[in-house]
């Protein structure tokens, strides 16, 4: 097997900031003496190795892999992640557990407000990168299907090891159902789809119909697709992160915190569950120019109008000068327009 990685590098000289941290993750893993080649893609020279290679591969981000067998069969992995699990699977398992630390929750509990204050200046992905190595894969990344797939960006970056689910409320658009799939593969990880019961959802279809959030509010409708499923989730985990910023709705997540003890739910064993808003003091226009620099894939929804995006029903797009949350239950007053999902931290 021969293994080239391709790397880009910067009009400064320097590697990009993905294909250093990939490196860094193969290094910790114990690979990186495994790569047989490293070809630079050297940003505003087309003809250099890694352009080349590019082209040739149909690839325009760095880093990528591509793995020649002894038989001449190829394969291209865009995620570093993806390579490594795919690649090295002798090594994956036992190196990723030496690298969880174990939790400490009852010092953690005690170290919240600390810790809140401590990161609330730090850039997300270190947000991302503590609660990954202190929880491992107990910590869950919550993925809507919209632009907190940078979430997962920075994950992956970490190398370690981390879950995501998502809410399938069975009302959500076409659109993100594909988004899905394509972030499912772009980075080659499981999502664990959330259904709600369908008991209880074939009780309140019977008894109210489809559109019963238009008359009596969307409470019921959220809590049967939404807030049980997530119950569920939130069970088996120890923290979660979610891509809330408290520029969403400043009439109800202005006072977001990047930290704190989930009040409203509960973890692993009815324990006590840690949540993290590693977003909360970015801006919408942060968020976006995150997702060009690294070529993050996104909701073609967005282009579309739609800046919050949910279920298909409760979902329209916005128009220039509209607040984001405006497209959501639009019928309902702006300090309603939270699903439950989350509360105030
Ligand atoms: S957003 Fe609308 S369709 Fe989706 S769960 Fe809530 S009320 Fe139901």
């Amino acid at each position: 097997m021969k293994i080239v990685m391709v790397k880009k590098q910067l009009l400064c000289g320097e590697p990009c900031d993905k294909c250093a941290q990939a490196e860094k993750m193969l290094r910790e893993r114990g690979v990186w003496e495994r790569i047989d080649e490293v070809v630079w893609a050297i940003e505003g020279e087309p003809e250099s190795a890694g352009m080349l290679l590019g082209a040739q591969y149909g690839v325009n981000l760095a880093p990528f892999f591509v793995v020649t067998q002894e038989d001449g069969t190829e394969k291209v992995y865009r995620s570093a992640l993806r390579f490594f699990k795919e690649s090295f699977s002798d090594v994956s398992t036992s190196q990723s557990k030496n690298k969880q630390n174990k939790p400490r929750s009852a010092r953690l509990d005690r170290d919240l407000p600390a810790l809140d204050e401590k990161y609330s200046t730090r850039h997300p992905q270190e947000i991302i990168e503590w609660g990954l190595k202190w929880f491992g894969a107990d910590c869950a990344i919550a993925f809507s299907g919209a632009e907190d797939v940078i979430l997962i960006d920075m994950a992956v970056n970490t190398g370690l090891s981390f879950s995501v689910f998502c809410l399938d409320t069975g009302r959500l658009h076409p659109e993100t159902y594909q988004y899905l799939e394509t972030v499912r593969k772009h980075y080659g990880i499981p999502i664990r789809l959330m259904s709600p019961k369908a008991d209880d959802l074939e009780d309140l279809v019977r008894e109210k119909g489809l559109y019963s959030f238009l008359e009596d509010g969307h409470k019921q409708c959220c809590g049967i697709r939404k807030i049980e499923p997530l119950r569920r989730a939130l069970g088996d985990c120890r923290a979660w992160i979610s891509g809330q910023r408290r520029d969403q709705s400043p009439a109800t997540r202005s006072d977001l915190h990047v930290i704190h003890k989930d009040e409203a739910f509960k973890g692993v064993g009815e324990g006590d569950l840690v949540k993290l808003n590693p977003l909360t003091h970015w801006t919408s226009q942060q968020v976006w120019d995150y997702i060009r620099d690294h070529e993050v894939p996104y909701n073609p929804l967005h282009e579309r109008g739609f800046r919050s995006i949910g279920c298909e029903p409760c979902t329209r797009a916005t128009l220039p000068g509209e607040h984001e949350r405006a497209g959501r239950w639009w019928w309902e007053e702006s300090t309603k327009r939270e699903c439950g999902l989350h509360t105030k931290g």
